[in-house]
């Protein structure tokens, strides 16, 4: 199978041609078309298997359509760490270099006022981890109820983390008609019970 056989768009492939990847991974091949069609995602996998592309490619071209408003962003990535965060936002600017999205990433130990004045132009992909986003939050910066694409990647490591809770309270602030894709290594309890309460009818990947 390669990327065109999957219906990624034109200016996808011709970006993962510049990158030097010519055939998608197993967790990519699984997960992309589903995602793709809107579905919700359960995918265990590793890091190191290519599972950032697994969501950042389909959600470029999701995107591609709509404008994003202000305070308003139109998808959420959440993720455990600030390495991790910016690591997926160079996935985004690698790969989205033939779109126009836009994308801010709120992180810890970054000023805030860069992170609002972003967000008040308007995101189509913001990148987060929990702390700073709940934070921003609470200081009325920024409004998830438009937000239709929601990813919670390393699960299990959100878990460790003592994350769980604030991820169930943002969560609860989006839409319910949101498309949800859950990334993790391993599924322990609190995660499937996280995914049975947040995810709709999933489809499950393993790698
Ligand atoms: P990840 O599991 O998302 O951390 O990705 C692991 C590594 O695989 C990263 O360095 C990616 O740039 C690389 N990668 C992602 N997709 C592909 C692909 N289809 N072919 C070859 N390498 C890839």
């Amino acid at each position: 199978m390669t990327f065109a056989d999957i219906g990624l768009s034109d200016e996808l492939l011709r970006a993962l041609d510049e990158s030097g990847y010519k055939d998608p991974t197993p967790v990519q091949a699984a997960a992309i078309p589903p995602v793709l069609m809107n579905r919700d995602l359960i995918a265990i996998a590793q890091t190191g298997t290519g599972k950032t592309a697994s969501f950042v490619l389909p959600m470029i071209d999701i995107l591609a359509q709509g404008r994003a408003r202000a305070m308003m962003p139109r998808s959420l990535i959440l993720e455990p760490t600030r390495e991790l965060a910016a690591q997926v936002a160079e996935n985004f600017e690698k790969y989205g270099k033939y779109h126009k999205l836009s994308m801010a990433l709120l992180i810890g130990g970054v000023q805030m006022g860069d992170q609002v004045k972003a967000l008040e132009k308007g995101v189509d992909v913001l990148i987060a981890t929990p702390g700073r986003l709940k934070d921003l939050f609470e200081r009325g910066k920024i409004l998830l109820s438009g937000c239709s694409i929601l990813v919670i990647d390393e699960a299990d490591r959100m878990l460790d983390m003592g994350f769980i809770p604030d991820i169930e309270e943002i969560c609860a602030k989006l839409p319910p008609t949101r498309q949800t894709l859950l990334f993790s290594a391993t599924m322990p309890g609190p995660i499937k019970k996280l995914a049975d309460r947040f995810l709709s009818n999933p489809k499950q990947v393993e790698v």
